[in-house]
């Protein structure tokens, strides 16, 4: 048995962008993100978060911060009845040589294999280039590169769709 999986990033994706955000208080669920997740779910797609968290290895915030915020998310998330299968982050900075770091493709082989996913059936939604680079290494091939936060050069993406907000994906990602 193998499951099907929406990975999502998540500053930009889940949460307004805030550089090393760490602090409860600063974290912004984006619109459209829990009908989306409630969506997805009803599709029988599993939920998983892959989030690049550099500013523990650099030091603006401790493991036991991200943690917090962390434990704090989830149970906004199963409150609106959704489940949140796992998350994995890297905590290394940009000069690392980890294999976890987005664009590597470390946090979705991990899940992969600690899941048994398919990953031809797997979707990853991110709002970097990193993130669709890092998916494809991992063999994902359905991406979708959110346009919030950061500057898109769609001509040059290799996302398979650039949409315009998280609730555009819903019409998508609509097939069981
Ligand atoms: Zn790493």
């Amino acid at each position: 048995m193998t499951i099907k999986t929406i990975f999502l990033d998540r500053d930009g994706v889940i949460n307004k962008e805030v550089n090393y955000l760490y602090k409860i208080d600063d974290f912004k669920f984006i619109d459209g993100i829990f009908d989306a997740c409630l969506h997805f779910q009803q599709l029988g797609f599993q939920i998983i978060i892959v989030t690049n968290q550099s500013g523990i290895e650099r030091g603006y915030y401790t493991e036991a911060d991200y943690q917090l915020i962390t434990e704090w998310m989830l149970v906004q998330f199963e409150n609106r009845g959704i489940k949140i299968l796992d998350i994995f982050h890297c905590p290394h900075g940009s000069n690392s040589t980890c294999s976890c770091r987005k664009p590597q493709p470390g946090m979705f082989l991990k899940a992969e294999s600690k899941y048994n996913i398919n990953m031809q059936k797997s979707w990853m939604i991110g709002d970097r280039e990193i993130d669709i680079v890092a998916a494809n290494r991992a063999g994902i091939t359905n991406t979708i590169l959110i346009k919030t936060g950061y500057l898109i050069e769609e001509s040059s993406s290799n996302a398979s769709f650039t949409l315009d907000s998280i609730q555009h994906s819903l019409k998508l990602i609509s097939i069981k």
